[in-house]
């Protein structure tokens, strides 16, 4: 198995190089060069697997053979041994043919962890088969932060430095990432605000010394390997709902279109995917798409489902190339127009076929607390912002053929967002066992003035310690 970039720009590679890469050189996204097919049959047999065994069966074709079926096995294994769930991705009927596709039941209470917890494996594998260490440097305004350092701590070869601005994260999210006393993580609040961290970032990758000398990565979200380490959540909650011998319909709540692009996958390796329902809060880019091929930036504008806060769905661009035959040139034309015009040419034909599959659904916060009372309501269901979005989506635009059930990915567990859950329900969803003593846990972190010298030679001494 190699990948190619959606540009064209770019040499083809193998799995390693696309896992520590992130990003293609000529700014595209690594897609594999074949759809792995797998025959009803195959998929019958999978009926029932454990999670962490269907995943490595999944997974494993697009690895190349970089790692025996039995090594995958024994990452996924232990990626998901965390989860204080036994089912890792437990269904729950929410209606007659709406389900939930509890994704949140990993450390820090998102889906993200679903790709992360293995992807932090990976890259420890794969680094000290080669003898190599890496440094990871993030900017968190509060989420991202707490995934990356979940995923990347006590792991031999990979060092992570976080910055957050200092008392500007709230109490939960500051302590889900300062909580963790490993000593390959290190917090730094920075004083300053959320950007300028970020322009920290930048200046470290942009300081080619610096970043040779510790060996500076990211973790990216356009990294291939956390598209593929979500495919198998799919099939998990479809085979659980009788396919391949019945089909079935996602409805996800989507910010950058990593998560849906997963399920668009998981249909092109031949899992029969009805209709694939994309859910946005008031950020609708994607709603426009859909609606009328208006793929245009507006403003970001907050909301209570934050990370779909999106002006740019960064993923979509694997999803275009799909569309269009995979021809790397027009997709690279329409990206670079994008990004100088503020406005996606999509042709006619890619959009007819994007609206062949995909609908759109946009609710504002309004509708969504309405959407998070009436699930506590009618069956006592607890679901954050971001899965609210998705259940009113999947009710809004289920297919007209009861027979195809409808799954709703729930990207967060409701104790993450529990002011909007309790102004909706009036129950403040309590945290799971795991994190019930946050408050009591000791913190590690320092603060750091916002001036670039200070900070890389903290991040230098970090790394430093680690390697000695
Ligand atoms: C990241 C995230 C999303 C959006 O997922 P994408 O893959 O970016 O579309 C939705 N909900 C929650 C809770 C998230 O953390």
């Amino acid at each position: 198995m190699r990948y190619v970039s959606t540009r064209g720009g770019a040499a083809p590679r193998g799995f390693e190089d696309i896992l520590l890469a992130g990003l293609a050189e000529d700014g595209g996204l690594f897609m594999p060069e074949t759809w792995p097919r797998l025959s009803t049959s195959d998929w019958r047999a999978l009926r029932g697997l454990p999670y962490s065994v269907l995943a490595a069966r999944l997974i494993h074709p697009f690895t190349g053979g970089a790692l025996s079926l039995e090594k995958l096995e024994a990452l996924t294994s232990q990626a998901y041994a965390g989860f204080d769930h036994p089912a890792v991705a437990p269904l729950v009927q929410l209606d007659s043919r709406l389900f939930a596709l509890e994704l949140f039941h990993g450390p820090t209470l998102a889906f993200k962890d679903m790709a992360l917890q293995l992807l932090g494996l990976l890259f420890d594998h794969v680094l000290e088969k080669r003898g190599e260490r890496i440094t990871i440097v993030g900017a968190t305004s509060g989420d991202t932060g707490s995934a990356a350092i979940e995923a990347c701590r006590d792991r031999a070869a990979i060092d992570i430095v976080i910055l957050h601005p200092e008392g500007r994260t709230s109490e939960v999210q500051r302590r889900q990432m300062t909580t963790v006393l490993s000593p390959n993580v290190a917090n730094l609040a920075v004083q300053g605000s959320f950007d300028d961290c970020q322009d920290l970032v930048k200046a470290m990758f942009a300081d080619i010394p610096f970043r040779t000398e510790v060996r500076l990565a990211a973790v990216n979200s356009i990294n291939w390997v956390r598209i593929a380490a979500q495919i198998p959540y799919y099939a998990y909650a479809a085979l659980a709902l009788g396919a391949p011998d019945r089909p079935v319909a996602f409805s996800v709540p989507t910010g950058n279109f990593g998560n849906v692009m997963a399920a668009w996958a998981a249909r092109a390796m031949g899992l029969p995917i009805a209709r694939l329902i994309v859910g946005s809060n008031r950020n609708d880019i994607l709603t426009r798409f859909l609606a009328g091929n208006d793929m245009s930036m507006r403003p970001v504008e907050p909301s209570l489902s934050p990370s779909m806060d999106i002006q740019v769905s960064s993923n979509f661009e694997r999803l275009l190339f799909e569309l269009l035959g995979r021809d790397a040139a027009t997709t690279a034309e329409a990206m670079r127009r994008f990004r100088s015009e503020g406005r996606m040419p999509v042709p006619e034909a890619a959009w007819q076929a994007a609206r062949g599959l995909f609908d759109g659904f946009a609710l504002d916060d309004a509708g969504t607390l309405a959407e998070i009372k009436t699930l506590w309501r009618r069956g006592g269901y607890l679901a954050d912002p971001h899965t609210a979005v998705g259940t009113a989506a999947a009710r809004a635009l289920a297919p007209a053929d009861h027979g195809i059930p409808v799954v709703v990915a729930a990207t967060a567990h409701p104790a993450k967002f529990p002011d909007a859950v309790a102004e909706a329900t009036g129950e403040r969803p309590p945290l799971p066992a795991g994190l019930a003593d946050l408050y009591e846990r000791p913190e590690r972190f320092n603060v750091l003035p916002n001036e670039l010298a200070g900070i890389e030679a903290f991040v230098r001494a970090h790394a430093r310690r680690n390697i000695a």
